[in-house]
């Protein structure tokens, strides 16, 4: 193991792998990546893989194609297949509201050149016939849409960046941090320590843990996540191309082709945290126990609206956990008065977002900008009020409202008020409409102790 490099990354899932892929792409080669067990033992190794364009940011939709289109490079650039499958998808409206939607969304991802359109319903059962047409009332196409094998993945980013000279040490857990005068680190392993000029904090659901190895008490909570994989069905041994990916927004489904049958997940109403204050170190590869009840009520509308899933039969059920953080975008940048200690954490969607995660951190540490505009999901957008209440609030109900509309200037209630003017009691009083904290007041790094900026 080496003694002195120019950047650590702590985490060897898809999204450490993605960072230290393209520190390497832009010419940083004295770079390695610490894991505490094999690469993907996080998240990563359990998620279901899939990947779309569609965002309410258009920052974000940008940087998820960015991240779907680098699939082939990787491929090419490591030997390793990623398993790379584009279905294209279907996003199902079952209201006129949902349809308004998705024609916002439609509209602002042409503008994007990102090429999707409305489609009728027609149409969509011809591209998706599992579905009952009856129950909806149009749809939206997603040429960029389908999955990929996460740990292909993860490999590919990995090897792609050893050919260009990084280092990857599995088996090798990062235990505490301490900074030395001139902003370096002293990244201390179970297996020895490295001196290095940077520190990333990619450790996904140990990210917490990780920050707090130099002070940080990051906005980021796991939440359980559940999929089951149907039986064979006759439908899909049938069809000569791949099944289309498919959205549901009322059902609040995803699914995918998996084998023979179908993969289905879903985002309920009434999610559980997992590991709330800490995540413990021994958990790896492992799942949480299913808990088919919790998700009942979204699959039995996912049976009316696709007959046949309700004649598969369920084959298995994975329940794992991944962070978010309080508005589901990513949390990644530099700490304002933590020089030279980078985060890329809360990345709620890897295989939609790890590469475009990985480019951004990448031109910022090298070029002292991103490259493009962050704001979504820079880490700065959050303040020392953002606490672990706000957040656990908040990320419930965030997950809860996956698939739901949020409409323009729309506040959501959770963990509000937080933050009031002295004229709160008297604007609300007369029933003003009270929005968010101004940008600019909501611009400060979260550190725990120590503050320095
Ligand atoms: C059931 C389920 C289905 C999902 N489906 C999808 C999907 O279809 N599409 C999608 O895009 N996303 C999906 N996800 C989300 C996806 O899994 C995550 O977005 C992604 O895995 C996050 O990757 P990560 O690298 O940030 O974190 P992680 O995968 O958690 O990786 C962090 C890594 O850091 C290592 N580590 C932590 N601390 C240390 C330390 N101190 N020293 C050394 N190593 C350390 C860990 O061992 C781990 O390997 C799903 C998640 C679940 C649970």
């Amino acid at each position: 193991m080496k003694t002195h490099t120019q950047v650590a990354v702590i985490g060897g899932g898809v999204v450490g792998a993605s960072v230290l892929y393209h520190l390497t792409r832009a010419g940083w080669t004295d770079v390695v990546l610490i894991e505490r067990d094999e690469l993907t033992s996080g998240s990563t190794w359990h998620a279901a893989g899939g990947m779309h364009t569609l965002n309410g940011d258009p920052n974000v939709a940008k940087l998820q194609e960015y991240t779907i289109n680098l699939y082939r490079e990787i491929e090419e650039a490591s030997g390793q297949s990623c398993s790379i499958h584009i279905t294209a998808g279907v996003d199902l409206a079952t209201t006129p509201e949902r349809l308004d939607f998705l024609k916002v969304a439609c509209a602002r991802a042409r503008y994007l050149g990102l090429g999707m359109e409305m489609i009728s319903v027609d149409e969509a059962a011809r591209l998706f016939p599992l579905m009952d047409k009856r129950h909806f009332v149009g749809a939206l196409y997603n040429p960029l849409e389908g999955h990929v094998d996460p740990a292909g993945v993860t490999q590919a980013y990995a090897k792609a960046a050893r050919n260009k000279g990084a280092e990857v040490y599995r088996f090798t857990r990062g235990t505490s941090l301490s900074q030395r005068a001139d902003g370096s680190w002293d990244v201390i392993t179970d297996k020895g320590a490295i001196h290095a000029e940077h520190v990333v904090n990619a450790a996904g659901l140990w990210g917490r843990e990780v920050g707090r190895m130099a002070g940080l008490e990051l906005p980021i909570l796991a939440m359980e996540h559940q999929y089951i994989i149907t039986g064979e069905m006759p439908e899909v041994i049938a069809s000569k191309e791949e099944v289309l990916h498919c959205i549901d927004f009322e059902g609040e489904i995803y699914m995918r082709q998996e084998g023979k049958g179908m993969l289905i997940g879903t985002y309920e109403k009434h999610g559980v945290p997992w590991s709330v204050d800490s995540t413990p170190w021994d958990f790896t590869h492992e799942l949480l126990p299913p808990d088919l009840e919790r998700i009942a009520a979204s699959l039995e509308v996912g049976f009316q609206h696709f007959p046949p899933l309700e004649r598969a039969g369920i084959k298995r059920i994975v329940n794992g956990p991944f962070t978010f953080a309080p508005d589901g975008n990513p949390v990644v940048g530099p700490i304002r008065g933590l020089r030279n200690y980078w985060v890329a954490v809360g990345v709620m969607a890897g295989f939609s977002q790890g590469g475009g995660v990985g480019l951004a951190l990448s031109n910022w540490m090298i070029d002292g900008d991103p490259g493009f505009d962050v704001w979504a999901m820079d880490v700065a957008r959050f303040g020392d009020w953002a606490t672990p209440g706000y957040t656990h609030a908040k990320v419930r109900e965030n997950y809860s409202r996956r698939f739901r509309i949020r409409f323009p200037n729309e506040e959501l209630p959770a963990a509000r008020p937080l933050r009031m003017m002295p004229v709160y009691d008297r604007l609300k009083a007369k029933a003003r409409c009270l929005g968010p904290p101004s940008a600019s007041s909501m611009r400060c790094g979260s550190r725990r102790k120590g503050r320095s900026r």
